[in-house]
């Protein structure tokens, strides 16, 4: 079989020279580095082999190109191949690539950019390329599964354990039990004797590396099998609720002051910023980095300086039994700590279309709004939501957007909006507000290229061309299981420090800590605080202070 390709596009022979020599060196035994000077001949190279069923790993090209600017040429690339990694080829210090890149990568006509010069290239450029080799690698290069799904596919239960797979960071394949594959690995499970006939029916079966099989398990039943969880934990100094960016920063604090800490987490590392697959805002991170892979890397973390977990697991009651506060898990298990951290997060709530889930992060946006709109710039966005956050999204984006829509429910602006923000979007030339409309569904071939609108006082359905869609309708968090053990405020998030009513706190209360004492809330849960994936990381490591003075105390008492 043929090397994947790593095909090298630009207009300077010297430098696309030195950028082949430099690839082949590294990555020729197991690729094959190709070099064109215009992109006319790249453009019907890819086309040729492509035809011929040779995969192309990586695009590189330089910015700018003789007949059309490398965004162009990576963008017309991908619709000869899509799975072939775009990287932009960028002079240092030229002050308009970071527009071109940001653009490129909002609409998806490239991955991410190299940087030129790039010597050495043991510092700047392999490294790099490597990221872009993994990245392709996870996604076409030979699977290694650690765990095998075999089930009716499609079916719920199957996609909702892959789902947790591939949030845990677990490789794994799945397989129809109907198919060839699907009838031998069901038969392997049989014969290991893990499977009795009894259990043939019981799909699926989740086949793990040292040979176990399961039969239809649950999602405790897998990760304990998988041995994610420490149970034999029933006591610590402090314990996490939620492995979201909050919870797994405060772990990682905690455990590296000292603190017996443990973490529980209902589902699978990452909270919110797991699904996303590239946060871009997160400092340190230029090229951006993927929700999941950021949660990874916390986890370890965390694991590293000893704090335990138990996954699959949901915190269902919190209690004060004298100093310790014990809480209740879905098992029934009960742990008690000298403090509790609350940070169970929130859930964006979703538009009832269904078609529009597979274009998140690709057109469709949920709560999260870049600061830096300038991607946007010319381009016609809707913006769906009745609220103060969908009207100060509409203010944001109208700076750069030729045409901001908002689509709106409710038959006036005034049922759900402050009136300062109704006014300034009236002032706006750019800005449309469709009011009694709903979007009802949405479609494109890669990326979001157009979505149906439902016009409820004329009963007419429409379909618009968009690129980009964000929603806005609110968000819900997850604190319905507290009751009434801490206060929150009219819409169910926790009331901390300063915010709580002065009946419900002491003469000064600690930053974080909730009605109960030495019970802390942090991160999207709270109330007030800034939906981000650096303020959630922000809030678990300065609360880590007041819980350290808070258990300080405690125990001089
Ligand atoms: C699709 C998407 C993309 C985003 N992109 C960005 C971005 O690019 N940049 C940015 O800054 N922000 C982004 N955000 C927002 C960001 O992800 C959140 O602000 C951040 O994750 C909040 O962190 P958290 O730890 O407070 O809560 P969460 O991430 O919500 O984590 C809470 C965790 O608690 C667990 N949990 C809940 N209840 C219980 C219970 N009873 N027992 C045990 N565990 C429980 C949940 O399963 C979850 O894992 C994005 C959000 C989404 C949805």
């Amino acid at each position: 079989m043929s090397r994947p390709v790593i095909m090298i596009v630009g207009d300077e022979p010297g430098a696309r020279a030195g950028l082949l020599a430099a690839l082949t060196r590294r990555f020729g035994a197991d690729y094959h580095v190709v070099s064109h000077g215009s992109a006319g001949a790249a453009l019907e190279h890819l086309g040729r082999i492509k035809s011929d069923g040779v995969e192309v790993a990586l695009i590189i090209a330089s910015q700018p190109i003789p007949e059309m600017d490398g965004r162009e040429l990576l963008a017309r690339a991908h619709e000869i191949d899509r799975g072939a990694k775009r990287a932009l080829l960028v002079r240092w210090g030229d002050r308009g690539s970071s527009e071109t890149i940001l653009q490129g990568c909002a609409f998806g006509q490239l991955d991410n950019y190299l940087i030129k010069p790039w010597a050495p290239p043991e510092v700047h450029l392999y490294p790099l390329v490597s990221e872009f080799l993994a990245e392709w690698t996870r996604a076409y290069g030979p699977p290694t599964e650690m765990v095998q799904i075999i089930g009716e596919l499609p079916s719920r239960r199957s996609h909702e354990l892959q789902d947790l797979l591939q949030r845990s960071g677990i490789r794994h394949g799945a397989y129809d039990a109907r198919s060839e594959q699907g009838r031998v690995l069901l038969e392997q499970a049989r014969q290991s004797g893990q499977l009795g006939p009894a259990d043939a029916a019981a799909l699926p079966v989740v086949m793990l590396l040292d040979g176990r099989a399961l039969s239809a398990p649950s999602n405790t039943e897998l990760s304990d099998a998988l041995g994610a969880s420490d149970l034999a934990q029933r006591s610590c100094d402090l314990l996490v609720i939620g492995a979201g960016p909050a919870g797994l920063a405060a772990a990682v604090y905690a455990a590296s002051e000292g603190l017996r800490t443990v973490v529980v987490e209902r589902e699978a590392v990452g909270g919110q910023a797991g699904t996303s697959s590239l946060i871009r805002n997160y400092l340190g991170f230029p090229r951006g980095i993927s929700g999941a892979e950021l949660a990874q890397r916390a986890y370890q973390q965390a694991w590293l300086f000893g704090a335990k977990y138990a996954f699959a697991r949901e915190v269902r009651g919190l209690r004060a039994d004298g100093g310790e506060r014990v809480i209740t898990l879905s098992d029934g298990r009960e742990i008690a700590a000298g403090a509790v951290v609350i940070a169970s997060g929130a859930q964006y709530r979703r538009i009832d279309a269904p078609r529009l889930e597979r274009f998140v992060g690709m057109g469709v946006y949920y709560a999260a709004i870049a600061e830096d709109t300038r991607p946007i710039r010319g381009h016609d966005v809707y913006v769906v939501g009745g609220g103060n956050s969908a009207g100060q999204a509409v203010v944001h984006l109208a700076k750069n957007a030729r045409r901001v829509t908002l689509l709106v429910r409710g038959a006036s602006l005034g049922e759900r909006m402050s009136d300062y923000l109704i006014q300034q979007i009236e002032h706006l030339r750019n800005v449309e507000v469709r009011l009694r409309t709903q979007v009802t569904g949405g479609d494109g071939a890669h990326a979001l290229e157009h979505i149906t609108l439902y016009d409820e006082a004329r009963h007419t359905t429409e379909v618009v061309p968009a690129e980009m869609l964000f929603v806005l309708v609110g968000a819900q968090p997850h604190a319905a299981w507290l009751g009434d053990a801490v206060v929150r405020d009219q819409h169910g998030f926790i009331l901390t420090g300063r915010d709580l009513p002065p009946q419900a706190s002491g003469a000064d209360p600690r930053p974080f800590e909730t009605s109960l004492s030495g019970v802390f809330a942090i991160g999207d849960v709270r109330s007030g605080s800034v939906k981000r994936v650096a303020s959630a990381v922000g809030e678990g490591t300065v609360a880590m202070h007041f819980v350290q003075q808070y258990l300080a105390e405690r125990t001089a008492r």
